[in-house]
């Protein structure tokens, strides 16, 4: 018998580029059913398959796309669902042309099986259909909370998520302590509505809270609260999510001037404060017309992206290596570049310069050339000995964060490495404090949803076997 002729990569439906620059609604529109369906049947069925292997959180990709080929949308969410908490989250922001797609078999061929997007096709169907809310209700109807099994979660972004959600089903009462007032972490406060729209999360959390999630908003431990007293105040164990938010700047002159933000404020300004509405929401943001963005990675292509729907004439990525070293989604750079924004790569920041009466008008950067390889195997930025001024009205820092700082401070017990990050056991996600676990960004340092989740979801495993749940 002859080999199956694989049909090309169904293609995701987006908005054109010179209309989303216009806008917030988001990029990619998602497959419709028939283009779902013709995508799942292009997979292989492999015999031993080597995709799931490359998901951190380990979905059975081969299961729940053999469920969706034969339209049973419902089935495919169950095999996701059971070691995916938050399935079009993952769907929309995970780097998949890292992980499962570069493990397809298909991959050698550039056109692996659109997994991501086939996870995203199955989550938002399933949200949306009667089987979503009868389930929802049985759940909340049979949860069996195990006596009195109490749990903290600290921080509500996408590790602390996962493992709340996983103690709830176990049977744990678990309480999540937000220091923002929403919930969700980076998914809310940093990631524009243009690649992952708030109702998507809204919608994770909804569920989370129907399986018995108390989300407490406004609480800040280690200020609010300490964390001693959490596991006086009878939480058996606690979980810690706090993330790295901490921005971090160049240390060049000017950073004072106006006009001079973190990426992390003005994402945040934008998504949680609303901004773009202003006077109507009472949060003010600079509106600059010839917009420079420092650093190359996610972080810094939101920025540049959000700076061009909100109106500015000209927005400039700068970075001291060249595109093929950008630590973003290729994706987003593309993106990105439909849009307008521009790149000037091998170029550094040595100074803002001011107009004279403290605001930013320009950057001073310096021209690089690639030399010998450093430590993370990329080539490292030398000097070229010249340098020029960009004129820039607005300048968006994106190189970076640090470890969320206030548990720390309070909690001087816990124990951190020389970057400040929370030292815990490997197989089990324990801190130096009996019983207080931790995992995501505040103890790897800034890295990606998908990996939090698997902390999350790893620290819970670990606390629902100590408490007796399994
Ligand atoms: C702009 C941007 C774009 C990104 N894009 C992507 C992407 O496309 N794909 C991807 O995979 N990853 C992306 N990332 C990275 C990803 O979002 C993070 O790796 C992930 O969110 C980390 O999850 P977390 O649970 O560790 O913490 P976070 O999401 O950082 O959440 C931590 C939460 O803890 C709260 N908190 C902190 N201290 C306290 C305290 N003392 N008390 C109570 N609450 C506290 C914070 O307010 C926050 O809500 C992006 C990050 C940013 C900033
Ligand atoms: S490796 Fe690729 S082709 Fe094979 S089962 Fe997984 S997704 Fe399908």
């Amino acid at each position: 018998m002859g080999r199956r002729k694989i049909p090309p990569r169904v293609p995701m439906p987006m908005q054109a580029p010179v209309v989303r620059r216009g806008n917030f609604h988001e990029v990619a529109l998602g497959y419709t059913r028939e283009q779902a369906m013709a995508e799942a049947s292009r997979c292989l069925q492999c015999k031993k398959p080597t995709c799931q292997a490359g998901c951190p959180v380990e979905v059975d990709c081969k299961g729940f796309i053999a469920h969706l080929a034969q339209g049973d949308v419902e089935g495919a969410f169950a095999v996701i669902r059971h070691t995916n908490s938050l399935p079009a989250v993952c769907g929309r922001v995970c780097p998949q042309e890292k992980q499962c797609e570069r493990a397809c078999k298909l991959a050698p061929t550039g056109e692996p099986i659109a997994i991501g997007r086939l996870e995203r096709f199955v989550a938002d169907a399933y949200y949306t259909s009667d089987a979503c809310a009868s389930a929802i209700a049985a759940a909340s109807q049979c949860r069996m909370p195990q006596g009195d099994v109490r749990v903290a979660c600290v921080g509500s972004g996408p590790s602390s998520l996962t493992a709340a959600g996983l103690l709830a089903a176990l049977g744990a009462q678990v309480t999540v302590f937000e220091g923002l007032h929403e919930i969700g972490g980076v998914l809310v406060y940093g990631i524009p509505e243009f690649r992952l729209p708030k109702r998507i999360v809204a919608t994770e959390v909804e569920h989370l809270r129907r399986l018995g999630v108390e989300f407490r908003t406004n609480w800040v431990v280690g200020q609010t609260i300490g964390l001693r007293a959490l596991l006086e105040q009878g939480f058996q164990a606690v979980f810690v999510g706090t993330g790295a938010g901490l921005p971090r700047f160049p240390g060049i002159p000017g950073e004072s001037l106006l006009g001079v933000y973190s990426a992390n404020e003005y994402l945040t300004r934008v998504n949680l404060m609303r901004a773009y509405e202003f006077p109507r929401a009472d949060t003010p943001l600079p509106q600059g017309q010839r917009v420079t963005v420092v650093g190359g990675g996610n972080v810094a292509m939101d920025a540049a992206r959000t700076a061009l729907r909100l109106g500015a004439e000209a927005v400039t990525i700068v970075y001291r290596r060249t595109q093929a070293e950008m630590p973003c989604r290729r994706e987003e750079l593309e993106h990105a570049v439909e849009e307008g924004v521009r790149v000037r790569e091998l170029v550094a920041p040595v100074a803002f310069e001011g107009d004279g009466n403290g605001r930013l008008s320009g950057l001073r950067v310096e021209h690089m050339v690639l030399g010998e390889p450093d430590d993370s195997g990329r080539r490292r930025p030398v000097s070229a000995g010249t340098t020029e001024v960009l004129p820039t009205d607005l300048c968006i820092i994106g190189i970076g964060t640090g470890p969320n700082p206030v548990l720390l401070r309070a909690t001087p017990e816990l124990a951190c490495n020389r970057w400040g990050y929370i030292v815990t056991d490997p197989e089990t996600g324990e801190t130096s404090i009996p019983m207080v676990f931790a995992g995501g960004d505040i103890v790897t340092g800034a890295a990606t949803v998908v990996l939090a989740m698997g902390a999350g979801r790893r620290a819970a495993q670990e606390i629902a076997r100590r408490l007796g749940l399994v």
